[in-house]
């Protein structure tokens, strides 16, 4: 196990291109820790530096003590999931999870012995002798974890390990994930799009927009302070509400009919980006602020309902038994959980 250090980790590409801004993180001891976002971010370039999968431009990467920079993948004592699984097909189960010990010359007893115990941690016992084409997505992607559990590395590194599964089998492989990476304890580093397994799986999440961090921290951290507008639409679905507005005698002006009664930490006449998120907002008020639904969309749980506040963009989550129509009706805004973002940078106020 060991600690992981990136210290103004960059990437140019031979081409010119800067995929990754220079990246500063310590990741401790047993934490998992997920990059997240969009496509072309830069997640998987900062993974594959991490493996030796690419050369560092710039900076410098240690795992425990040592730094890296110029260490071959197979001597960093690393073992990384893929989202293919990268199983060799003609293979057992057994032999695709015990290759990487026999190709570091590891007895046969010692393979057996951790091939056994790694089936046994991801019940995996009767499919030993099975081909990967003769598994399910969920069972190949077990062994393609026992594969890397066998290798007893320091760091485990997973690139979207869950794209190719169905959504039920993604939620439950990720518990399981989460489960037994908390059980061993081996530092991790998690790559994904998905906003949902950033939230749920990560003990510190660093979220990646163009090659540049935009917010290192705790998914709670995240959620309830986004650093940026960028994090705040891309963490949360439906996302935070970013309204416009002129901060106007103590209160913040949408437009000529709707004014917010909302307190906004900058000076009159200022234009502010105001944030809401959808579960915040209350159906019902006074009257003095008031939302045109224009559709509600059924998930079952709750219900979403879109429309317009003050001509903007708007959307408000109740739950199942709260009745929910389309038109014009009062909603109370949640004056403790209003987020404050500077219109023209888009940071946090
Ligand atoms: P995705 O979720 O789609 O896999 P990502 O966040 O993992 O995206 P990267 O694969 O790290 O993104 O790519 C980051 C950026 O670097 C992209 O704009 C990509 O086009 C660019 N890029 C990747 N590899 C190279 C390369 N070999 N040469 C030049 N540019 C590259």
């Amino acid at each position: 196990m060991a600690q992981v250090t990136l210290d103004r980790v960059r990437k140019t590409y031979p081409n010119g291109f800067e995929a990754v801004q220079p990246c500063s993180v310590k990741i401790p001891d047993g934490e998992l820790v997920v990059l997240v976002g969009p496509s072309g971010c830069g997640k998987s370039t900062l993974l594959r530096m991490i493996a030796g999968l690419e050369d560092i431009t710039d900076g410098a990467l240690s795992i425990g003590t040592d730094v890296v920079n110029d260490k071959d993948p197979a001597d960093r004592n690393i073992a990384m999931v893929f989202q293919n699984y990268a199983l060799y097909p003609h293979m057992s189960v057994a032999k695709n999870m015990g290759y990487g010990l026999k190709n570091r010359g590891a007895s046969k007893a010692e393979i057996d012995a951790k091939v056994q115990e790694a089936a046994r941690i991801l019940n995996l016992g009767d499919y030993l002798d099975r081909r990967p084409s003769q598994l399910s997505g969920g069972q190949r992607q077990r062994v393609a974890m026992g594969r890397a559990i066998v290798r007893d590395p320091e760091l485990f590194l997973f690139d979207e390990p869950l794209s190719n599964l169905d959504a039920k089998l993604r939620n439950q492989m990720r518990i399981e994930i989460r489960a037994l990476q908390q059980r061993l304890g081996v530092t991790s580093v998690y790559v994904t799009h998905d906003q949902v397994e950033a939230m749920t799986m990560a003990d510190r999440i660093i979220v990646l927009n163009a090659g540049r961090v935009e917010q290192i921290g705790t998914p709670t951290e995240i959620y309830e302070y986004p650093a940026s507008t960028f994090v705040a639409g891309f963490m949360g679905a439906p996302p935070m509400n970013l309204l416009t507005a002129q901060i106007f005698e103590g209160a913040l002006k949408l437009n000529e009919d709707t004014v917010l009664p909302i307190t906004a930490p900058a000076g009159m006449g200022h234009k502010v980006l105001v944030g809401l998120r959808p579960e915040d907002v209350r159906l019902g008020g006074d009257g003095s602020v008031l939302f045109n639904v224009e559709i509600v969309e059924e998930l079952g749980a709750n219900r979403l309902l879109h429309g317009k506040l003050g001509g903007q963009d708007f959307s408000l989550s109740v739950g199942k038994d709260e009745a929910a129509r389309t038109g014009v009706q009062p909603i109370t805004l949640p004056v403790a959980r209003v987020h404050f973002f500077d219109p023209d940078r888009g940071t946090r106020i």
